[in-house]
């Protein structure tokens, strides 16, 4: 049986990972020290015998007993509300975390993957984003604790794959969502659906037209086993092109919930990036992927999950 560590199991991606892995047939290693992650998204699995939960923070020492076969990292705040909130433990899991877990895998002769963003494109003039893209980032901005935490992630990443000869997988994320988002991280669809649940005003950021491109967790999730079993140490973007602006998006959802609420325009974040979509050629030839979820779809189910979570 093969083992594979995960590091922000009780996360979003990290508990869609552990059911995925699990239901693959690993003897899956779950780590989170539970800063953003909640027990709840995995609980599930805890009476499995394949699978085991570690209570720890990546930043310090990270020992594990017994051979690795693979390491994904997962671990760190991920919405720019988090990161505003914590941004030296933002800082601190991509960079030092990162390397503890460089570590960890020379030790083990592991495979790593570790989760980088597309907000290493920062507020990008390259439209949509190839991997060639190198970015534009405001490192002293609000969000240059994250942007550049995962640069630097990139890098050392690299590094070892170079100079150690580590094997190494670098996935570009591009805004996913679906069940187990957390409802209050201050990210579009969370705040839209609760707001429309509560009966609250449907704050929309700015004018409304920037925009993004959304992916549906279980197309993620396969792109990021597809990477993993691969071949290919490059950066992959791996998220759905359908690109939409922020005031569509929060009409798709004030349609979808039904809620007579309107839209209220609030200031735009500071580096808020006006657009966003992934050039996914590079997954498509060198993985074979591409995303399978439409946002109607994707989104009937992702309310089901916060109309459970809100009204119950
Ligand atoms: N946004 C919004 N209202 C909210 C939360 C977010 O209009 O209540 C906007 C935000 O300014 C951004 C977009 O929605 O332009 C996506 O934000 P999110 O935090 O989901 O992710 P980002 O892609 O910015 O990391």
């Amino acid at each position: 049986m093969k083992r594979v560590l995960i590091t922000g199991a009780a996360g979003f991606l990290g508990s869609h990972l552990c059911d995925r892995f699990i239901k693959e047939g690993y003897h899956v290693i779950g780590m989170d020290n539970l800063l953003t992650g909640n027990l709840e998204n995995i609980e599930h699995l805890f009476p499995l015998k394949q699978f085991e939960y570690y209570h720890h923070d990546v930043t310090k020492f990270v020992h594990v007993p017994g051979p690795l076969d693979y390491i994904l990292h997962f671990a760190s705040p991920a919405s720019p509300i988090d990161y505003l909130k914590m941004p030296i433990q933002t800082m601190k899991v991509g960079s030092i975390g990162t390397h503890n877990l460089m570590g960890l895998a020379k030790d083990k002769k592991a495979r790593i993957l570790v989760a980088s963003t597309s907000e290493i494109y920062g507020d990008p003039d390259v439209h949509p984003q190839t991997e060639e893209y190198w970015g534009n980032v405001n490192s002293v901005g609000p969000r240059g604790v994250y942007d550049e935490a995962k640069r630097y992630m990139e890098a050392i990443t690299m590094a070892y794959h170079t100079f150690h000869n580590l094997e190494t997988r670098i996935i570009r994320i591009f805004n996913t969502y679906g069940p187990r988002m957390r409802l209050d991280d201050g990210r579009a669809l969370p705040a839209f659906m609760s707001q429309a649940l509560r009966g609250e005003d449907i704050t929309v950021f700015g004018d409304g037209s920037q925009t993004r491109s959304f992916c549906y967790v279980d197309d993620l999730v396969d792109g990021i086993y597809r990477l993993l079993l691969s071949d290919y140490p490059h950066p992959v973007n791996i998220g759905n092109p359908s690109e939409i602006t922020i005031k569509e998006f929060a009409e798709e959802i004030i349609k979808l919930t039904g809620t007579s609420q309107k839209i209220v325009y609030k200031p735009l974040p500071k580096d808020d990036p006006k657009q966003r979509r992934p050039d996914i050629t590079k997954a498509k030839e060198i993985l074979g992927w591409e995303p399978k979820v439409g946002r109607a779809e994707g989104l009937k189910i992702t309310y089901e999950y916060f109309k459970n979570k809100i009204l119950k």
